[in-house]
């Protein structure tokens, strides 16, 4: 299971509320306040290669997706 999608077990396990208890003590990811995890893109939800400035918020892949779309402009 990836990190990013670990709420979709919830719904799978709404109906058991035992395991839904015991999945949320043990194996809940970790809130957390810095480090990779801490960031990930809005749009797809990956962690890695994160571009954070102009508020941005995106992986590298998704800022080359939609670059043209929000302005910016390729000088090279
Ligand atoms: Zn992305």
């Amino acid at each position: 299971m990836t990190a990013s999608d670990w709420r979709k077990t919830l719904k799978q396990l709404k109906n058991k509320p035992e395991k839904l208890r015991k999945f949320l003590k043990h194996n809940k990811p970790k809130e957390r306040k810095f480090g990779i995890a801490a960031r990930k893109c809005i749009r797809c939800g990956r962690y890695g290669a994160h571009i954070s400035s102009y508020g941005l918020h995106l992986c590298r892949q998704c800022f080359r997706e939609i670059a043209k779309e929000i302005g910016f402009k390729k000088y090279s």
